[in-house]
């Protein structure tokens, strides 16, 4: 971590940042934040300002690294949730004047405003963040918010932001989002040579579930900002003398282990009736911790629009709950499937890819082919990808921050 910082930054977003998981920030901690700014501020406007913009909420802060003392303008994006301001204006403080100057946002996208500092203004302090409806201003106090002085969520290198490629900015976003600067998403190829699996029509899940994982793996690793576990890469059983839940829960442990952000199940279907085919994904259910169901929903969608475009029959992506009334620490029910049920517990999203049905005459003879195994992986992928802003473009995120 060598930053050639020439500015200092008080910077936003921290506390909200630390508590949040990684795709939105949930309805409830962007109103605590407004909160807390409500508090603070209590201005006259107050009850206005608080229906327009309650669900207003900073999620991070990115600034590119060009050196102050050059010719570069320093960039700032501020991510945030909820609707889009008509105006955006940020008050810095130039720390050796004690001059307050007021910066409007050059541009204004869906989940982020850029501001740009200019390059005479060397030493200064972010110090609030002002949004306008309806000519109606609500001003977030950064400062008092709790921030870490000189700790923004990431640095940009390589890269000067500019307003011209803002539209990349979404990606620079998404990526800081990440604790590390990367997604971490856990690939569990179901099943192994001894808990085999459904199997019909020469098509056996142990064997294709480990196959289009890999090539979804391989896909995956092209994109910037996401690092990739797989629970196997053998037919062998990673925990061998294991029951079949045993070995599921011991995949779980494996990817909390390695810091999971995602847990992302390969299976096959199978039906007594061969008729049924193609595609469904399930999801964590609204319980316990609706943050991460939403999170699993937003995921499976993307994932099965990819797989759908196949030409796979299109089943939807489902929840499935407990039948046995096993709850959730909060009293609530549970997810049926144990890995999605101990995913969530482990505070990430499971979900499991049904991909097509071996039962199905149709749908084996497709997996029959090495291609169509590959063009899974890749849709499972990409749909990976696009949940996640991933981009193949380097972006050079050079340091992320969240502490
Ligand atoms: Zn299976």
């Amino acid at each position: 971590m060598q930053f050639k910082k020439t500015a200092t930054i008080v910077l936003a977003a921290t506390m909200i940042v630390t508590s949040f998981s990684f795709n939105t920030v949930s309805a409830s901690e962007t109103a605590e934040a407004v909160d807390q700014v409500k508090q603070i501020e209590n201005t006259e406007s107050e009850r206005t300002a608080e229906t327009a913009q309650s669900d207003f909420g900073i999620t991070h802060v990115i600034l590119d690294d060009s050196n102050m003392l050059d010719e570069n303008n320093q960039a700032i994006v501020v991510g945030y949730t909820g609707d889009t301001p008509e105006k955006a204006e940020l008050n810095v403080k130039n720390t050796k004047t004690g001059e307050n100057i007021s910066i409007n946002s050059c541009k204004i996208s869906s989940s982020g405003l850029l501001f740009e500092v200019s390059s005479g203004l060397d030493d200064y302090e972010l110090i609030d963040l002002s949004i306008y409806n309806n000519e109606i201003a609500t001003k977030f106090d950064m400062k008092k918010m709790g921030f870490d002085k000189d700790k923004p969520d990431a640095y940009l290198d390589e890269n000067e932001i500019q307003v011209e490629n803002y539209s990349d900015l979404e990606n620079y976003s998404n990526l800081a989002r990440s604790s590390n600067g990367k997604y971490v998403v856990v690939l569990d190829p179901g099943h192994d040579d001894t808990h085999t699996g459904a199997a019909a029509n020469g098509i056996s899940e142990k064997d294709i579930n480990l196959k289009i994982a890999k090539y979804c793996k391989q896909e995956l690793e092209s994109y910037y900002g996401v690092q990739v576990y797989m629970t196997r890469t053998t037919s062998t059983c990673p925990y061998p003398g294991t029951t079949s839940t045993d070995d599921n829960a011991k995949r779980v442990e494996y990817a909390k282990s390695v810091g999971a952000d995602a847990y992302v199940s390969f299976h096959c279907d199978s039906s007594r009736n061969s008729g049924a085919s193609g595609a469904k994904i399930f999801y964590p259910n609204a319980n316990y911790n609706g943050n991460i169901g939403s999170q699993g929903a937003g995921l499976s969608q993307k994932i099965l629009d990819n797989l759908t475009s196949l030409g796979l029959n299109n089943h939807g992506i489902l929840i499935r709950n407990s039948e046995d009334n096993t709850l959730y620490p909060d009293g609530s029910l549970a997810d049926y499937y144990g890995v999605i049920r101990r995913s969530k517990l482990n505070g990430f999203p499971g979900i499991i890819i049904e991909h097509a049905f071996v039962t199905n005459k149709s749908d084996a003879s497709f997996m029959g082919n090495e291609d169509n195994l590959q063009k899974m992986g890749h849709a499972d992928a990409l749909g990976i990808a696009q949940y996640y802003g991933l981009s193949k473009t380097y972006f050079g995120i050079k340091s992320v921050d969240f502490s």
